[in-house]
């Protein structure tokens, strides 16, 4: 018998049950999360760990859940701070006489960081550790989700029309471009760039988004078919559907991220699997606002890469991605009219996996596999009203709660511990908001 070579480690965090994600559909028992620096070590069976690790610090979870943090790929973060202003409303009513009109007045420096700091701190609690924003001093959100140590995908809004962030489209494209340089190299912070939608946004500024965003790498994210009255204006006013469109304009591709589809038809199917992209699949949105369903068991077997996104807080209104997960996985059955459609495995695969190859970074992101970075989550599966487990994937999409999150690392640097945010004062923050109420009120 030879000795063993025992290495020395920063973390072993213990789990009664490991999805790893990567081989899909498994649930491990008893395993050991190794973690050293900003990067999984190893993830072996405990009893192996024993002989292999001497590690600092040793965390037991004997009833939870050990995954990769979740993905949320699509919101609009200062927005929470507008959450239930404005509910029961058809998306244009809701846009043109509540959101935008409040938007008008109140989106600032300070609305954007105290916005965006709320819905972080609700993300982190649930489990999200990565997130895609579109709103307006995108240089806020990025900083703010770098000195918090949480990753974003930060999308630059591009419209035609002037927003308290900028006079119009050439500014925002300018201000946009200031973003890509300064954060393309980050590991946080993922500048991209995020036209609104088809009918916010004429040809040339589509066009002219697309372009920077093939120039400099980075992604391009789209509200794209989210309503029926959205392709049928876009037949009357342009002749084409905004698929059709957006497919001349080169905006379609392997970069580009198409928010809501809830609209498709062949020919849009066939731009898509022939462009590329990813689909960003908000079901509480799209019900909140009866825009109507994205057929995701579809698309998904047309090769397409489904993701998730909670949308806005004014949409939806949390931003639990547990809890659209839930949904996700029951409105696809009913859609496709069939019980088998998006199952557990597939809706985390969504949240994770599917999230990271859309931020073109599943080689170092959405799975638990030794090398990839250290972003991942512990579910106390402990509650007593989700009891019996049988099997934890099925109870983290159809009995769980984003509160039971017990625990999350980003970077290796623990975010929730025992519940409790540890980078986010959330009492000061409970104040700030409760000021924007009163003024948002008055
Ligand atoms: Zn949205």
């Amino acid at each position: 018998m030879t000795a063993q070579t025992i290495t020395a480690a920063d973390t072993r965090i213990n789990a009664r049950w490991l999805i790893p994600i990567e081989p899909f559909g498994v649930v491990l028992e008893h395993q050991a999360v190794i973690l050293q620096g900003n990067r999984i070590l190893a993830v072996v069976p405990a009893a192996t760990a024993d002989h292999q690790f001497r590690t600092r610090e040793t965390l037991n979870l004997d009833q939870h859940v050990v995954m990769p943090g979740l993905i949320n790929l699509h919101g609009h973060t200062a927005m929470s701070l507008f959450r239930g202003l404005a509910d029961d409303l058809p998306l244009m009513d809701w846009l043109n006489n509540h959101i935008w009109p409040a938007e008008a007045r109140f989106v600032s420096e300070p609305f954007v960081l105290d916005g965006s700091r709320l819905a972080m701190a609700e993300m982190l609690r649930t489990g999200t550790t990565t997130f895609s924003d579109m709103y307006f001093f995108p240089e806020i959100t990025a900083q703010l989700a770098h000195d918090i140590g949480m990753r974003a995908q930060v999308c630059f809004p591009l419209l035609d029309h002037p927003s308290p962030w900028g006079s119009g489209p050439e500014e925002y494209l300018r201000k946009g471009a200031e973003l890509i340089r300064h954060w393309r190299n980050d590991s946080f912070v993922m500048p991209a760039v995020g036209p609104h939608a088809p009918y916010t946004v004429s040809d040339r500024w589509l066009a002219a988004g697309a372009e920077l965003a093939g120039h400099t790498g980075v992604a391009l994210q789209i509200h794209l078919h989210e309503t029926a009255f959205e392709v049928e204006q876009a037949l009357q006013t342009t002749g084409k559907r905004p698929v059709s469109r957006l497919a001349e304009l080169g905006v379609l591709g392997q970069n580009s991220q198409y928010v809501h589809m809830t609209q498709i038809d062949d020919a849009d199917l066939a731009h898509l699997t022939q462009a590329g992209g990813h689909v960003v699949h908000c079901p509480e949105s799209n019900l909140k606002l009866a825009s109507g369903f994205c057929p995701v068991q579809q698309l998904a077997e047309h090769g397409i890469n489904m993701t998730i996104g909670t949308d806005g807080a004014a949409s939806n209104n949390d931003l639990d991605l547990f809890g659209e997960l839930k949904t996700a996985a029951m409105l696809a059955k009913a859609v496709a009219g069939n019980a088998a459609a998006v199952s557990a495995h597939h809706a985390l695969a969504m949240a994770t996996l599917n999230g990271a190859r859309a931020l073109g970074r599943d080689h170092e992101l959405g799975s638990l596999v030794a090398g990839k970075l250290a972003d991942l989550i512990a579910v106390d599966l402990g509650d007593p009203f989700i009891q019996p487990v049988y099997d934890p994937a099925s109870h983290l999409v159809y009995s769980n709660h984003g509160r039971a999150v017990s625990h999350s690392w980003i970077n290796g640097v623990p975010q929730v511990q025992n519940g409790e945010l540890t980078r986010i004062d959330v009492p000061d923050l409970t104040l700030r908001v409760r000021e924007w109420r009163n003024k948002i009120l008055s």
